[in-house]
């Protein structure tokens, strides 16, 4: 008799992460399950492009309600939970800081709550952000102190703590992913990768002659989302649960990014783009680099995807996608 699957719950499946890992658990032979905040009113565009929409099973979950985030939960009952859902931009979160902490804390404070109640034995990764840490003087490790920059900052630090806590309190297995920027076709276009590229092939075809961005003398350690949903599931396959930095460790400047893009549609940066002070955040992180030591020497994972390969697999699939849309 073939062993029952294991079964992997997802909240905030329908983000970039969510599809990319869900499709990585279902490969790796697990049942897989997701919340959305409305699953009707959901398109589930991520789920579709990776072809998987069909194969995970959908559920509709409030996540600062307990009792809404319970019930999926012992519906579920999940060996492992991954909490993804969020509002997950920092330039919105100045603008929604109540709404940005909300769902964060709310989320993964009800999630601890429901497997500690249902007295569960499930797994639990948490997605907090390399955001925590604000500037890096030296690349971020699981030791760095926090110095939260942003409204989304303060609400990922808080629920790292509580998941350290709860970790601490209770002794569940739980743990959180400190991951830098990952990035790929499924980003959103309002964040800064997504809208350099976009904005680079709309002057390639000659629909804009301009791009604004914010400040561009930035430095952010930017990786491939597909590696980063493999690290959080070797989080959880790890002897004992910690918290890790997911990172590439090699910084770029923002600069060097849009350089990389424009060159690629054969465009030179400098004449078509220009920052604009109403851009800017009241403040932001000007130098973000991580250490990933600790992943690469215990879960045995690596970043395969470095600049400047990443800008060019979003140009590519950026190229890809106008194609077939010229074509419906
Ligand atoms: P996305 O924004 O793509 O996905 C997050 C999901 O959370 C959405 O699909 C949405 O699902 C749900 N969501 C959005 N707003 C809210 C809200 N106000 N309350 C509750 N749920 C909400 O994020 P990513 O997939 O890129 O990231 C996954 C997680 O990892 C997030 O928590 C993010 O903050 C964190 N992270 C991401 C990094 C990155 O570089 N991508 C870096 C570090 C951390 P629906 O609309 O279906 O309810």
């Amino acid at each position: 008799m073939k062993p029952a699957p294991r079964t992997a719950l997802i909240f905030g499946i329908s983000g970039q992460d969510g599809a990319y890992l869900a499709k990585l658990l279902l490969d790796q032979g697990y049942a897989v399950h997701g919340t959305s905040r409305d699953v009707d009113g959901s398109a589930f565009t991520s789920l579709r492009v990776l072809g998987i929409l069909d194969q995970v099973r959908l559920h509709s979950a409030a996540m600062a309600e307990f009792r809404s985030v319970a019930q999926v939960v012992q519906t579920v009952q999940p060996s492992e939970i991954f909490n993804l859902a969020a509002q997950s931009s920092v330039g919105l979160s100045f603008q929604q800081p109540v709404e940005t902490i909300d769902s964060i804390m709310h989320g993964t404070i009800n999630i601890l709550e429901a497997i500690r109640f249902l007295g569960l034995e499930t797994r639990f990764y948490n997605a907090s952000s390399s955001e925590c840490f604000g500037n890096t003087d030296t690349p971020a490790d699981e030791r760095t102190p926090f110095h939260p920059r942003s409204p989304y900052a303060v609400g990922k630090a808080a629920s790292f703590w509580a998941v350290a806590n709860y970790r601490e309190a209770y002794r569940l297995f739980a743990c959180s992913g400190l991951l830098f920027n990952h990035e790929s076709p499924l980003r959103p276009t309002r964040y800064v990768t997504q809208k350099i590229v976009r904005g680079a092939a709309d002057i390639a075809q000659r629909k804009t002659d301009r791009l604004t961005l914010g400040a561009l003398d930035l430095t952010r350690d930017w990786g491939w989302a597909p590696d980063y949903v493999d690290a959080m599931a070797r989080m959880l396959k790890h002897d004992q649960p910690e918290d890790f930095v997911i990172a590439t460790g090699m910084p770029v400047r923002l600069q060097d990014f849009v350089e990389a893009a424009f060159r690629c549609f054969g465009l030179d940066w400098t004449k078509h783009v220009e920052s604009n002070q109403a851009f800017m955040r009241p403040s932001d992180i000007s130098l973000s680099v991580g250490n990933p030591a600790k992943a690469e020497r215990l879960l045995g994972w690596t970043a395969t995807v470095k600049m400047p390969t990443l800008v060019e697999k979003l140009v590519e699939a950026e190229l890809i996608r106008r194609r077939m849309s010229a074509n419906l």
